[in-house]
């Protein structure tokens, strides 16, 4: 399988791919932007990097068609009432299966990247996906932005306990 990576013209947001195979990437076909893949993104065969921002950090998940599952769920609750309901145990058995089968799919926490590389394995620093790692980036790409933005902290310094003062007489 030819490793390729998915993720939007930086100029003109257009969806594009690009085969990772060490060569000059083709210009945007909608602006004619040049696209300049990173060459350093893999090392040893697995994904280190985004090919397209450079960036270090990753995150992995099943590249699962989300849509086939569905087709199959939706034919075993058609035939369910013909085969005593097993239709549905296959259908589940079918899903897990696939969803086994699925490869990994390395995607871009850059906010504004998302690139998604497909046909290399996850490097060992790839993880699974970390929601806030991927609100870390996504402050940074606000921040980025929105120049001159108020930072909003609305840290009121925490309750004040009730003072206990110890007029025992
Ligand atoms: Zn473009
Ligand atoms: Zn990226």
């Amino acid at each position: 399988m030819q490793a390729s990576v998915t993720y939007p013209c930086r100029q003109c947001q257009a969806p594009l791919e690009r085969a990772l195979d060490g060569g000059d990437a083709a210009p945007c076909a909608q602006c004619g932007a040049a696209q300049e893949l990173s060459k350093r993104y893999q090392e040893n065969g697995a994904v280190l990097r985004c090919p397209a921002c450079d960036l270090k950090v990753l995150y992995r998940q099943k590249d699962f068609r989300q849509a086939l599952g569905c087709v199959v769920v939706l034919v075993a609750s058609i035939l369910a009432p013909f085969t005593f309901y097993l239709s549905l145990v296959a259908a589940a058995l079918i899903d897990a299966v696939l969803y086994w089968l699925a490869r990994d799919v390395v995607i871009c926490y850059g906010f504004q990247c998302r690139a998604h590389i497909r046909g290399l394995p996850p490097g060992p620093g790839v993880l699974p996906f970390d929601l806030s790692i991927h609100d870390y980036y996504r402050g940074l790409a606000r921040e980025s932005s929105e120049p001159g933005d108020e930072s909003p902290t609305s840290e009121s310094g925490g309750p004040a306990g009730p003072e206990t003062d110890k007029s025992q007489s």
